[in-house]
């Protein structure tokens, strides 16, 4: 049983790829340019994966995304055009949306499921304001990262800065309404102030900074905040996140290596798998040995024995059963 904390499969959808063909039909077919599709829903049945999160991800304006947003408005209607795909997914039997532990729970028991998508908002910018959360509380979302990039509530990759008061007021939002912060992505000033708001925490795709440098890295310090707060850690499997200076051909030790890390300093229970694996950044880039989302339990071969169903989805599992 595997649970993935990170995978932007709208998002996928919505740039052309039909994640419910196979995926050598999806490759023959694929629209988008340079990054070879890895992911469909047979494979990730075929990999074992019961969950995910599933983000809400609205892409800003950037050279390399033309189409991107550029404004609130624009923010919004990307996510809710990504919210209508996942229930359209669900209408059809593709998937099943998870809103609560006990739900996850009764899914899991039913061995028949599709795969259960629990929603996850990367990047706040399509939250109008905090007197909106409540609309997409009501949608679905139980997980919401401030930051993608920088946004109008946080500083995030690439945009250094603290919570704006518009962010100090989402977070504070966020935890009253019991709506789980995503560190990943936040930048380190917002993310110390947003732990001393004290929403419920976890990072859902963070390698360690131990051994990569950069602020899209957890440092130890926030490692452990995310543990104070019973909190759980997605590996990535972007080469880029795993080796410094790797653009491609990261080891599966090299990752193994950013698990072993986390669990020495946090325990094994809260390390996780958030593979972002979407086909976002394609097979060019995940680790040598993983070429499709089929392939990514070999991972867990090189984790010790006694640890390897927690990382594949106990981990995630005990904390959606207890937290969502
Ligand atoms: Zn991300």
């Amino acid at each position: 049983m595997l649970i993935d904390g990170h995978l932007d499969l709208a998002y996928n959808a919505l740039i052309g790829r039909d994640l419910t063909l196979d995926l050598e039909s999806l490759r023959a077919g694929d629209p988008v340019q340079g990054q070879t599709a890895t992911t469909t829903f047979s494979e990730l049945r075929a990999a074992g994966a019961r969950v995910c999160f599933g983000t809400l991800f609205a892409a800003p304006r950037t050279p390399d995304s033309p189409g991107g947003y550029t404004d609130p408005a624009g923010a919004r209607a990307q996510a809710l055009a990504q919210l209508d795909v996942y229930r359209r997914w669900e209408d059809d039997g593709f998937i099943r949306l998870l809103r609560s532990g006990t739900e996850v729970t009764a899914h899991l028991a039913d061995t028949g499921a599709p795969l259960g998508v629990v929603l996850l908002m990367e990047g706040a910018d399509p939250v109008r304001d905090a007197d909106d959360l409540p609309f997409w509380v009501d949608a679905g979302v139980r997980l919401i990262g401030p930051a993608w990039g920088g946004t109008r509530y946080a500083g995030g990759t690439g945009a250094p800065g603290p919570l704006t008061d518009a962010g100090r007021a989402l977070v504070t939002a966020m935890r009253d309404l019991g709506i789980a912060l995503d560190a990943s992505h936040l930048d380190d000033a917002a993310f110390r102030e947003a732990a001393r708001i004290g929403p419920r925490m976890i990072a859902s795709h963070s390698n360690s900074r131990a051994l990569v440098s950069g602020h899209r890295h957890l440092s130890d310090e926030m490692a452990r905040a995310i543990a104070d707060q019973d909190g759980v850690i997605g590996l990535v499997f972007l080469s880029q996140f795993i080796k410094e200076g790797a653009e491609t051909g990261a080891t599966l030790d090299e990752l193994a290596a950013h698990a072993c890390h986390y669990a020495e300093l946090i325990g094994w229970d809260r390390v996780a798998i958030g593979s972002d694996m979407d086909g976002g950044f394609g097979a060019e880039k995940t680790p040598v040995g993983i070429g499709r989302y089929a392939e990514l339990p070999r991972f867990l071969d090189g984790l010790p024995g006694e640890h390897r169903s927690g990382v594949a989805g106990e981990n995630w599992l005990r904390w959606l059963r207890a937290y969502l």
